[in-house]
């Protein structure tokens, strides 16, 4: 970053300290990751310059060739990787994705059956201020209050009953595998169709370590930047009878030019993800997830669930004395950032909320394995313990310093960052 040190020392010296709080902090998002280099390489890369309103082959601009080429590679290998049928690798973001979806199959008023947010749905599954809540007729389905997971008899009940033209799957903060094959039989049961979101889990669905929706619905969305490890972006997958028709809904419908230098990362992100190792690292992910959660359990905390079986757990705060917001702000003060998040009936609103949501994707992207994961439970512990002990929060973030030090990030950056 020679050229942007001289020339814009804002922004450089903003990109260098972010580097050092990611760097430097135990990163517990379960939505965040660590790219890799190669990925940054792609993503930083001229094809930001191409104009490519279209697709490959039928673009509306000219000089296409080797955008083509990459976008051609990434549809294959997103093929590849999940079985799909048809791969629109476009989409800017998930949230875009989602609507893409909404857009081309309903219309303004259609009833929707989809997971409910206070239970660990997203904001595009019927939020009133997103578009989904706005268009259409949302009816919500929750886990049950007795063991915090999916009542898929519920969920069929409800669907007799309100005859959604869509089912929405897939959730944001759920700790638990989804049977997907259990919602197509619901689906089918009423005649809707079948839409899956794996935004969060679409690294473990890779690896084989979660259900893979394809095969059961007519669409499936992703974003590319959570356990799958690539750029910030989405993805859509569908049944061939519908390429065209999300193709169309794509551009022109709901977006203009790709964002070519990010499908190139995306491509890379793919590839990364075919490889054995990928497997690896999503096996160590949930067994991270899997050991901090039972540390956390052995220290006091209610997990809501009981655990989880995937890259993310809640605890529940409700009997220690602090909100999630004041937990996740105070534990972000001693180096460790997480997010606040409501659990299953929560009696505070979300903007307070009664848990923290826990994921362990970028902790083993460090390499962090179980003996890490202890130590951190133990570090979240002792935050929240004692939250308004300034001595203590600063011990914690020695405690923090020296665990992320044995794991460095971007080694090249940081070293950088050293001489500086
Ligand atoms: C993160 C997420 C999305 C999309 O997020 P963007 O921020 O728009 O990329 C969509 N669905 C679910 C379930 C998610 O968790």
């Amino acid at each position: 970053m020679d050229s942007l040190k001289k020339k814009d020392p804002e922004i450089y010296k903003t990109i260098l300290d972010e580097a050092k709080r990611e760097n430097n902090n135990l990163e517990l998002i379960a939505s965040e990751n660590f790219v890799s280099e190669e990925v940054l390489e792609a993503q930083g890369s001229i094809l930001t310059n191409k104009y490519a309103e279209g697709y490959p082959g039928a673009r509306w601009y000219n000089g296409c060739r080797n955008v083509d080429v990459v976008e051609e590679i990434a549809i294959a290998r997103a093929k590849k990787l999940f079985g799909a049928e048809h791969v629109n690798v476009q989409p800017h973001a998930g949230t875009p994705a989602n609507m893409v979806i909404y857009f081309a199959m309903l219309n303004p008023g259609d009833t929707v059956l989809a997971m409910d947010l206070a239970c660990g749905g997203h904001l595009s599954h019927g939020n009133p201020h997103n578009f989904s809540g706005k268009f259409y007729k949302i009816i919500s389905y929750g886990v049950s209050r007795k063991t915090e997971m999916l009542d898929y008899d519920e969920i069929a009940s409800l669907a007799k009953q309100h005859r959604p033209r869509m089912i929405v799957a897939g959730a944001s903060a759920y700790p638990r595998m989804i049977d997907f094959k259990k919602f197509r039989s619901i689906a089918d049961s009423v005649g809707a169709y079948l839409f899956v979101d794996i935004a969060h889990i679409a690294g473990l669905v890779a690896a084989g370590l979660h259900q893979n929706p394809v095969p059961y619905a007519e669409f499936v969305t992703s974003t590319t930047h959570k356990t799958l490890r690539g750029p910030r972006g989405g993805f859509i997958m569908c049944k061939k009878e519908f390429a065209k028709k999300i193709d169309i809904e794509v551009f022109p419908g709901a977006q203009g030019g790709p964002l070519m230098h990010i499908i190139a990362a995306k491509a890379v992100c793919f590839k990364e993800a075919l490889l054995p190792e990928f497997k690896t690292y999503q096996k160590q992910i949930v067994k991270n997830a899997k050991t901090f959660s039972e540390e956390m359990a052995r220290l006091g905390y209610r997990i809501t669930s009981g655990g989880t079986d995937t890259h993310l757990f809640l605890a529940d705060l409700t009997n220690k004395n602090i909100t999630g917001r004041d937990a996740a702000a105070v534990l972000d003060r001693a180096g460790i950032t997480a997010n606040k998040n409501l659990i299953p009936y929560d009696t505070r609103p979300p903007h307070i909320a009664s848990g923290i949501r826990i994921g362990t994707p970028a902790v083993t992207t460090r390499g962090m394995k179980e003996a890490e994961m202890r130590q951190a439970a133990r570090l979240v512990d002792q935050v929240l313990s004692d939250p308004e002990n300034e001595k203590n929060l600063q011990l914690v973030r020695k405690g923090v310093d020296k665990l992320v030090r044995k794991f460095p990030l971007y080694k090249n950056l940081i070293r950088r960052l050293e001489k500086e």
